[in-house]
């Protein structure tokens, strides 16, 4: 049966093109169109909005982003092997996709981006997903060239991207997404709903930029992050020594018995501001 779109079913794609699954590439597809369009209606509406989508694969979530009106996708594959069943979604919705072949670490997704509102939106390759995310959020600038991100992330990922004080889950991620976005879990993925099945749950996260964080040195929160919560069960006196210890901890007005995971995303600014 021909899925809603009049395109061919997924496992049709699959099977015609010989796209069995690579591990290497983190190759977990999405082949119910009901679920892809769940996902993407998470961004909100797509009207006049060109998203950017990593790794398209077989099409599923790109048919998905298609199907509810974006205007543009700008898609980019690092298998070739998926090109020919991306050429068919091209050909049925013409001048509306346009697929790139490389990998996404190394796209200036920027530089890429055509005037007018951009939403990116992804099931990531587990191995490059948490770097791209980083990427994304620190751009040259900021608000930065997105509106929005609606990513997959294995579950665990998902909690330590919109994880607080106080929270087990808190931790490098977290500071750097609270500080410039907000970010909440959408909802859950489980294996099965995967060709072939990953090992663990996924969950979908999506992310809006603040539009006036806290300034601060990028470079600096993530010092103090990485130094607090490289000890994370000592106090931030010994975890901060060697930033400046009890005397910079004093500047920023934070008792330097407390332990990272205690510390608001506010107060690690304050801290990186005092280096
Ligand atoms: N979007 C499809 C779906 O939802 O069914 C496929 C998702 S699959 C989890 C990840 C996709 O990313 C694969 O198609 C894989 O080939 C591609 N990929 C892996 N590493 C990549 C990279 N560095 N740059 C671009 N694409 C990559």
């Amino acid at each position: 049966m021909a899925a809603l779109d009049g395109l061919p079913p997924l496992r049709d794609v699959i099977s015609r093109y010989g796209l069995d699954a690579r591990k290497a590439l983190g190759q977990n597809f999405l082949l119910d169109l009901n679920l892809t369009q769940k996902i993407a209606r998470t961004a909100g509406s797509l009207e006049d909005v060109t998203v950017f989508e990593v790794g398209p694969g077989p099409g599923g979530l790109t048919r998905a982003i298609l199907a509810l009106g974006a205007k543009k996708v700008i898609a980019v594959e690092r298998d070739s092997r998926c090109l020919p069943a991306l050429a068919e979604v091209a050909e049925h919705y013409p001048g509306r996709l346009e697929v790139i072949e490389g990998d996404a670490l190394k796209t200036d997704f920027e530089a890429l981006a055509p005037e007018g509102p951009i939403k990116i939106i992804a099931n990531l390759p587990y191995n490059v997903g948490t770097q791209l995310l980083v990427n994304w959020l620190l751009p040259r600038s900021w608000p930065p060239f997105w509106q929005s991100l609606t990513l997959l992330f294995q579950k665990e990922v998902g909690q330590r991207i919109v994880a607080r004080a106080d929270d087990n889950h808190y931790g490098r991620l977290g500071v750097l997404c609270g500080w410039r976005t907000q970010a909440h879990m959408a909802f859950d993925i489980p294996p099965q709903a995967f060709t072939p099945p990953p090992k663990v749950t996924s969950s979908v996260v999506h992310l809006v930029p603040r539009a006036e964080p806290l300034p601060c040195d990028p470079d600096k929160l993530e010092k103090v992050t990485q130094a607090a919560f490289g000890q994370r069960r000592k106090m931030l006196r010994q975890s901060v020594k060697s930033l400046g210890g009890e005397a910079l901890l004093s500047k920023a007005g934070i008792d330097p018995a407390r332990r990272a995971e205690t510390l608001s995303v506010e107060e690690f600014v304050s801290l990186a501001n005092q280096i």
